[in-house]
């Protein structure tokens, strides 16, 4: 299931701000309260890479409980690059 880390900007107080959502969606501005600020860039949590061992493991989001995603191992790799590049292939 998608998981999101979205990046904001209020063009209200020049507030930053940073939020995990399932999508790339609009929020209010925490600083002054300005309604639906979009997301200026988002970066895309389904799946991240962690360290394992000697080598890296490859993490997706399944679901999203009160406390946020619940991450389950896929699978492991030797490099981050091999990591990489099975998610490109998933994405694809
Ligand atoms: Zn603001």
């Amino acid at each position: 299931m998608p998981w999101f880390r979205n990046h904001y900007v209020c063009t209200s107080c020049d507030g930053h701000w940073l939020a995990e959502h399932a999508e790339a969606m609009e929020a209010d501005c925490p600083h002054c309260r300005a309604y639906g600020v979009a997301p200026y860039r988002s970066d895309d949590w389904t799946c991240v890479i962690e360290p394992l061992g000697k080598g890296f493991v490859v993490l997706e989001c399944t679901r999203v409980n009160a406390h946020g995603p619940d991450y389950k191992r896929r699978k492991r790799f030797p490099t981050r690059e091999a990591a990489q590049e099975f998610i490109k292939s998933r994405a694809a």
